[in-house]
């Protein structure tokens, strides 16, 4: 009988890394299988001429409860954002509004006053959730009015899932809001009491940081500190359960007690022969493009800040525009600039399928348009994301009683990762936490 391990983590981006960290911590016996030949997945920095481009995550939030501990047992190194990262701005059709951190947000001119008085109506109004699911369009403008409502759902379903907050859950896709009105009857109430339970004195708030050398060497320091425990270039074809045990199948045969499965539900079904996992297939997702625009600074000049998002009246490609030089200098040489720009997702989704030269062209286009000045890049780097960002919609809810159902089927087995409850790495550092106190 083989070496039988606690448990096996299959997938080695940032979900697998966090868990089989996390369980390390917790003093389990694990390996984390990765199909290819480099840890972090979708996160995959590209370090070219002196930029670098990260064509998914590229900046962690911290502190944090569940992330800062464990990038920190690992040793990942991290370099504070400009404070100028706090600055983020919304493109109206005219020029770049600037949407102010927390309740200074009210300030706003992207929102006329009636805008904001209906806003700050929010805790006193009195509207009943409707018995399915709603969007995240509805739930945000019955709670704080048309005007409000419409463009922060339409930013918030942008900025984070690449979506549309037509058909994007409320619950699903962002359910701290849904959770502060069912328990405070309001968000503004919600997030007051949220405050208040804050411990004191109150621990920082988290800022914007980057990895030293990228998201990549963020992933190769957390697979380097889990030792011979990382295993790469191990590509799993199926994991089956007799018994008590899992039989991991891949250039060698593993048995485990438990297996986290942390890839996304349609490449989980690939590999879990003899189980119910038809539902695991065509989960909707959006495909996105990611565009690294670089210069000098007169070539490809940038404002302070973080970056625009397009609003909901304006007709662009553009979904938005990270200024990476402005709060991550280290992500382009001395006089030089690079702006990360996100094109398609679900409102443009057949924009992945354009030539390079049709991209490039429309999106300086509505750059120069967006930051009102010439934009005229040296350096071009175009990633296409085919498989996209997970979208959760007004089914995603639904389709989650799948992999319940597989997980109590199947003790010990367990999914993971941005497909299911989560989509930002903040999530996957406190899922991962979750998911070692839930082995026993
Ligand atoms: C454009 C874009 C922008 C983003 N921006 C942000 C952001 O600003 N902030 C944020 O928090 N998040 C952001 N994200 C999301 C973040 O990047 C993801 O949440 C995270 O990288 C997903 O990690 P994962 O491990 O769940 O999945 P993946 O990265 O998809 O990893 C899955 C891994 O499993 C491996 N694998 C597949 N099949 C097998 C097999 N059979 N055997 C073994 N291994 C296998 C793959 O090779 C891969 O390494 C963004 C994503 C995109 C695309």
């Amino acid at each position: 009988m083989p070496h039988v391990i606690d448990t096996v983590v299959i997938g080695g981006g940032f979900s697998g890394l966090f868990i089989a960290t996390q369980l390390v911590r917790d003093g389990r016996d694990v390996a984390l299988l990765e199909a290819s030949n480099r840890p972090g997945g979708v996160a995959a920095t590209i370090s070219e001429n002196g930029y670098v481009l990260e064509p998914a995550a590229g900046t962690f939030m911290v502190p944090h409860r569940a992330l800062s501990p464990i990038l920190n047992a690992a040793g990942v190194a991290l370099e504070e954002a400009a404070d100028s990262a706090a600055l983020r701005y919304v493109w109206n059709g005219d020029g770049l509004i600037v949407i102010p951190y927390g309740p200074k947000a009210l300030g706003t001119k992207a929102i006329s006053l009636t805008g904001k008085l209906r806003m700050a109506a929010e805790p006193f109004i009195r509207t009943k959730p409707p018995s399915g699911e709603e969007s995240l369009r509805s739930f945000l403008t019955r709670r704080l009015g048309r005007e409000a409502g419409t463009l922060l759902s339409h930013v918030a379903a942008s900025g984070v899932y690449a979506g549309d907050p037509g058909t994007l859950s409320a619950a699903a896709a962002f359910p701290l809001f849904t959770e502060m009105e069912s328990t405070a009857g309001s968000i503004t109430r919600g997030a007051i009491r949220k405050l208040r339970a804050l411990p004191k004195p109150r621990p920082p708030r988290p800022t914007s940081h980057v990895p030293v050398g990228g998201m990549s060497a963020a992933a190769t320091t957390l697979a380097g500190a889990l030792g011979e425990r990382y295993v790469s270039e191990f590509p799993v074809s199926s994991v089956t359960r007799e018994g008590d045990l899992f039989w991991i199948e891949g250039p060698e045969t593993i048995s485990a007690r438990s297996v986290v499965i942390a890839l996304r539900p349609d490449d989980a079904a690939k590999i879990l022969p003899g189980m119910e996992t038809d539902g695991l297939r065509g989960w909707p997702s959006s495909p996105v493009v990611v565009v690294g625009v670089g210069g000098t600074n007169d070539e490809v000049p940038l404002p302070e800040g973080f970056g625009f998002l397009s609003g909901p009246g304006v007709d662009a490609t553009i979904l938005g525009c990270l200024f990476e030089s402005s709060f991550a200098p280290s992500t382009a040489a001395p006089g030089h600039s690079l702006a990360k720009v996100i094109v398609g997702g679900a409102r443009y989704p057949g924009i992945i399928e354009q030539s390079d030269d049709r991209i490039v062209s429309t999106i300086i286009s509505e750059m120069e348009a967006a930051l009102g000045t010439p934009v005229n890049p040296s350096w071009i780097k175009i990633v296409r994301n085919q498989d996209g960002i997970p979208q959760y919609d007004l089914k995603h809810r639904q389709r989650l009683t799948i992999v319940d159902n597989l997980e109590g089927e199947h003790p010990g087995l367990i999914f993971a990762g941005w497909g299911y409850r989560g989509i930002g790495v903040a999530h996957l550092a406190t899922e991962a936490v979750s998911i070692s106190d839930r082995i026993e």
